[in-house]
């Protein structure tokens, strides 16, 4: 069992396979010249395999993919037909954009949720965004996906005076559909030009959609990150991520990998752990995945408070959210 000094058990591992991606997401990569990591530092298909083993050794029951983008990875298809076999829970967290190439290989891996970031409903501000002409493959994939039976969350980060006032779209779109739409708030990483100002917390999301919607809470496992609600007459949901005005860490079991295969302990902890460098030289992993968990700051990686207002977001120590792998 995966313990931390705040008796928080850590059963769910999100894995980086990438920190290369098809999208410019100005909130998540820093800049058109980050330069993506080489091949060679990246984790090999049997060595995520093996960490793996390891982590579910260890009692992790649920891992989910993410990136970058995962889906760039030439070898994605056949890490998630490996990581199939493993028994867990296994989920993924893409742009949507690529997703036509692996309906069977999520399907034949046990695969039943898929997460898709999506932040606007409009062609043109997708562009704007994401820096890509690519949203009519989003809308496609999430159309092929329903059709085949897949849970669907759509990830929107809001960010205020860009996509704020298309939330009721989005509200919208759980009308006929089975879809879950999570609204995220803007959280800080290295280079993305945070401030507090862009923020819309989930209060005054609710105050934009609380006239229109009656919602209705729904109860959820003690981990959840998302504050769930269900709308009468609604096919879909709608969920809020409150990391920033509301967060949930004392109910945390995460543990994420990065696509170079250091242990973070947290989204925002300043401090990794070599798992890759230690696997590579035939060291112990357990205890260094011990050790890593058992270090874990209480909240936010211990770099700064719910006090959202005071954070200046120059001062904290973290990668860039496409290096780490939301
Ligand atoms: N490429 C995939 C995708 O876009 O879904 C997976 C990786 S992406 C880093 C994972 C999630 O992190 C996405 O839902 C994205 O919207 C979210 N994200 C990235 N930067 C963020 C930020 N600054 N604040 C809040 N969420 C962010
Ligand atoms: Fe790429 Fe996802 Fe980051 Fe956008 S949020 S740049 S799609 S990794």
């Amino acid at each position: 069992m995966l313990i931390d000094q705040h008796h928080r058990i850590h059963d769910y591992l999100r894995i980086s396979l990438t920190d290369n991606c098809n999208l410019r997401c100005f909130y998540c990569m820093p800049n058109e010249d980050y330069h993506f990591m080489p091949h060679q530092q990246l984790m090999q298909p049997d060595e995520i395999l093996s960490i793996a083993k390891t982590f579910v050794a260890l009692g992790v029951k649920k891992i989910r993919l993410t990136g970058g983008e995962p889906l760039v990875r030439k070898d994605a298809a056949a890490i998630i037909q490996s990581l199939g076999s493993l028994g867990v829970d296994l989920s993924i967290t893409t742009n949507g954009t690529r997703l036509e190439y692996f309906l069977k290989e999520l399907q034949t891996a046990g695969i039943k949720s898929v997460n898709i970031s999506l932040d606007t409903l409009q062609r043109e501000k997708f562009q704007l965004i994401t820096g890509r002409d690519l949203f009519h493959k989003v809308q496609e994939n999430i159309a092929a996906l329903l059709k085949r039976g897949f849970r669907i969350k759509l990830n929107v980060v809001v960010v205020k005076g860009l996509n704020d006032q298309e939330m009721m779209d989005f509200v919208k779109l759980t009308k006929d559909q089975f879809i879950t739409v999570r609204f995220i708030e803007f959280m800080p990483f290295d280079g993305n030009k945070w401030n507090s100002d862009k923020l819309v917390t989930w209060q005054e999301m609710l105050q934009q959609i609380s006239p229109h919607y009656l919602l209705n809470p729904i109860a959820t496992a003690a981990n959840d990150t998302s504050k769930y609600f269900a709308i009468d007459g609604h096919q879909g949901n709608l969920a809020f991520i409150t990391t920033m005005s509301a967060p949930f860490c004392s109910t945390c079991n995460r543990i994420r990998l990065t696509a170079d295969g250091k242990i973070k302990n947290c989204l925002f902890s300043a401090s990794e752990s070599d798992l890759l460098g230690t696997l590579r030289s035939g060291g112990d992993l357990t205890a260094l995945i011990k050790a890593a968990i058992w270090d874990k700051h209480a909240a936010l990686g211990g770099q700064f408070s719910k006090d959202f207002e005071n954070i200046d977001a120059n001062t904290l120590h973290n990668r860039s959210m496409i290096a780490i792998g939301g």
